[in-house]
């Protein structure tokens, strides 16, 4: 089957979900996958595009996800697809650490244009977002001769060793998986809805918690999600941000912002970091860069970036070619096809279709976020306690009728919107037409 943008942008419904197909198909899964590789909706997928994914039954389904924040100009975008199908007939891997090429330069340059500041920057590529933030690390301290690294609570930086120390919460990334790797301290950030404070008194927070437990020369990294993703899609207080630089910069820390998720124009901007002005030293990228193929990067400062000595870099897939090729056709569609004044519309649409059910649901405490990045965080009435109940029950319902969303939080009660920037408008609305039922059907 084709996918693509010309697939039939539609909710079609025509077995249960999943349906006696995929249900096959996950009976295969459990007999040959490891039980521990999660799976949110078994609805086995053949074909997927614009703001749709069609599965092995033939239910179309609409896709508030984009497979996690990947695919931002949808899957099989037309200009992915040439440029990945040019380059596989040309060759498909030489390890650029062997014998370069010039595609992996062209990625290189493109995001030392692109991303926040002006100064002279490097990249390295990687295939994934832990990857990148592990490679992140690797470079400031080495560029720093520091060891500590200072993390956030409700921070999520992937399930490596190195990564997972980063990342905050136990239940599922962490448990069992233990020892993990030393000089990780973890400070608060900012979370408006739970802590009800301004970015400033955020920061001094954190900023007093590092110099008193730390001491801010011995601090290689502050690592940071711009708006925190897996942790509930929080958005910290204006302010927060350009004050923690300032403090990093003050102290010859490494400011790192972790924008796998934030990045490529999900937020509303190219990145998240630009909607307050902030100029991280260093970013890590990976998710909706290559159009759904595996590529990672870390652009910086290139004082930084090149202190590492030759050869203390790389990996054998890293800046894979087919990879490159896919992220100059996701970046050329970003570009040419307005993606990011599209996710500001996209975040427009979810914020006053949703803000209408908060008037009705007293379920629905915060719906924040920016562009098409969107997160309603769901709670008891009355209390305000955390309604995870709530939040996986409204998944369910979702998913059964046809309608693909994901869920977030540190307290498991955040529902995150994560469309294809391609995702046309009728799809949304019917989309939100699903989910709007689905609280009502379970509250
Ligand atoms: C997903 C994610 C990662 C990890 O990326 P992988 O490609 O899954 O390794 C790191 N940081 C953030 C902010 C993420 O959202």
């Amino acid at each position: 089957m084709i996918g693509g943008p010309s697939l039939p942008q539609e909710r079609r419904v025509v077995t249960a979900i999943p349906g006696p197909k995929s249900a096959e198909l996950n009976q295969r899964r459990k007999e040959a996958v490891s039980a521990g590789v999660g799976v949110a909706l078994p609805a086995y997928i053949v074909a997927g595009g614009g703001g749709v994914l069609v599965d092995a039954d033939g239910n179309s389904l609409i896709d508030l996800g984009s497979g996690i924040a990947v695919t931002s100009v949808g899957n099989s975008a037309p200009a992915v697809v040439a440029n990945v199908q040019s380059q596989v007939e040309a060759f498909t891997h030489t390890c650029f650490m062997v014998t370069p090429y010039e595609l992996y330069l062209d990625v290189a340059e493109r995001l030392n244009r692109l991303t926040p500041g002006h100064h002279a920057k490097r990249t390295a590529l990687f295939n994934s977002g832990a990857e990148a933030v592990e490679n992140a690390v690797k470079i400031a301290r080495h560029a720093t001769g520091r060891q500590a690294v200072v993390a956030f609570e409700h921070g999520y930086h992937g399930r490596t060793n190195l990564t997972l120390a980063l990342t905050a919460k136990n239940m599922p990334y962490k448990q069992h998986f233990g020892p993990f790797a030393p000089e990780i301290y973890r400070v608060p950030g900012s979370y408006p809805f739970h802590d009800g404070r301004t970015g400033m008194q955020a920061a001094e927070t954190a900023i007093r918690r590092i110099d008193r437990e730390l001491g801010g020369e011995n601090v290689a990294a502050v690592i940071i999600e711009p708006i925190a993703g897996e942790g509930g899609f929080i958005d910290p207080a204006s302010g927060f941000l350009s004050m923690l630089a300032q403090y990093c910069r003050n102290h010859g820390i490494v400011f790192i912002a972790d924008e796998v998720q934030t990045g490529f124009a999900r937020t509303g901007d190219m990145f998240a970091c630009d909607h307050e002005g902030v100029v991280p030293d260093m970013m890590t990228m990976a998710k909706g860069m290559a159009g759904g193929l595996p590529l990672a990067a870390v652009t910086g400062r290139a004082e930084i970036m090149d202190a590492v000595h030759p050869g203390g870099l790389g990996g054998t897939y890293g800046g894979n070619p087919t990879a490159c090729a896919a992220a100059i056709g996701a970046l050329d569609t970003i570009e040419n096809d307005g993606l990011i004044e599209r996710a500001r519309e996209i975040g427009e649409i979810f914020y006053s279709r949703l803000g209408a059910m908060a008037e009705k649901f007293p379920e629905i405490g915060d719906i924040r976020g920016r562009g098409a990045m969107i997160g309603m965080e769901l709670v008891e009435p009355g209390t305000g306690k955390p309604n995870a109940g709530l939040t996986s029950a409204l998944a369910a319902y979702c998913h059964g009728e046809g309608v693909v969303i994901l869920t977030a939080g540190t307290y498991g009660n955040v529902i995150r919107f994560l469309p294809p920037l391609t995702i046309p408008d009728h799809l949304l609305h019917e989309g939100l037409d699903v989910v709007e039922a689905g609280i009502a059907a379970n509250v």
